[in-house]
């Protein structure tokens, strides 16, 4: 069956439409028209199960600006639905984390102003990934504050931003893979930050938190499926609250894992040796830098003390030598 976005398309009034080429992706065939519109082929009950979830919306078509970003409240602010329940990922379509660091700064009030998404730590040039399949619907310098910014438009509707970037991938109206570099990391745009990664989540150019659906440190998200309801666009968390959130949690791991005193595992909390690094990134030494405590490597690789103790063979009470190679694996 041929679809144009998710509604099935009308041959009769399509005709002056000519289809000028067909792609494969992945197993999906997606077919271009003279006029710039593309379309896909999925199977009927693909068809029906996407049709049944936007509700017959073409969302490539509607809405589309590659000028704007808040394309669909412009020049009306839709209004939010009760409940919308989307399908977040299957068997084709994955997520990807677009980059993963310490979060700097979460969802919610900032300063007396709405922060709408996650500031994740980078370095200048760090590779930024596509969080599922889309179409690219804005690249490029956005003065509004974004900087470098791409957004991205998914299958489900749910729109994502990724803003400061160094350098863009990617051009309007490209079709994007989970998982595709779209741009690096940097600071264009942040006038008083250094370089991270500014991202949102956003359905209808509503902002919710993307860590209602992105379980951090496993990279995976909590669910196929995503019910949003009213309150989720309701900023209510304090982003005091959620910083002490992020930083008690590491706090407790390191606690957990070391007789270390408090002010020891709080101070190595705020430094760049307590980021937890991203499981597939783990090496196998780590040298020690200054400041380095055991429970702070443990956390950053994790693993625990005890292992870390029975790998070097270190006793928890050992004092680490700047330059001291210690084996993680
Ligand atoms: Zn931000």
């Amino acid at each position: 069956m041929l679809i144009q976005g998710f509604c099935v398309l009308n041959f009769t009034s399509s005709s002056q439409n000519l289809p000028l080429d067909t792609i494969e992706l992945n197993g999906e065939y997606i077919v271009l028209y003279e006029n710039n519109i593309w379309a896909y082929t999925i199977s009927p009950e693909e068809h029906k199960r996407e049709v049944a979830l936007t509700k017959g919306m073409d969302l490539f078509r509607n809405y589309w600006n590659n000028d704007i970003t808040f394309a669909c409240s412009y020049p009306d602010p839709g209004p939010i639905p009760d409940t919308i329940t989307l399908i977040l990922t299957d068997t084709k379509r994955k997520f990807v984390m677009p980059y993963y660091g310490r979060i700097n700064s979460g969802f919610g009030w900032r300063s007396g102003r709405k922060h709408n998404g996650l500031d994740i730590d980078l370095k200048r040039g760090a590779p930024v990934k596509s969080a599922f399949d889309g179409k690219i619907r804005y690249a490029k310098f956005n003065d509004g504050g974004y900087g470098n910014l791409v957004i991205i438009r998914h299958f489900n509707g749910l729109e994502t931003y990724y803003s400061h970037l160094n350098e863009i991938n990617v051009k309007p109206n490209e079709i994007v893979k989970a998982g595709q570099i779209i741009g690096t990391g940097g600071n264009s745009g942040a006038r008083w930050t250094g370089e991270h990664l500014h991202f949102e989540m956003r359905w209808m150019d509503h902002p919710f938190d993307p860590l209602k659906i992105i379980e951090y440190d496993s990279l995976r998200l909590f669910s196929d499926t995503l019910i949003l309801t009213k309150s989720d666009f309701v900023m209510k968390q304090s982003h005091k609250a959620y910083l002490s959130y992020i930083n008690g949690q590491a706090v407790a791991n390191n606690a957990k894992t070391s007789p270390a005193p408090a002010s020891t595992a709080a101070a190595s909390s705020n430094t760049r040796t307590s980021y937890r690094v991203h499981p597939s990134e783990v090496p196998n030494y780590h040298t020690v830098k200054k400041g380095d405590t055991l429970s702070g490597i443990a956390y950053r690789y994790g693993t625990s003390v005890d292992a870390l103790c029975r790998k070097n063979g270190l006793t928890k009470t050992s004092v680490l030598q700047i330059g001291q190679k210690i084996k993680i694996k």
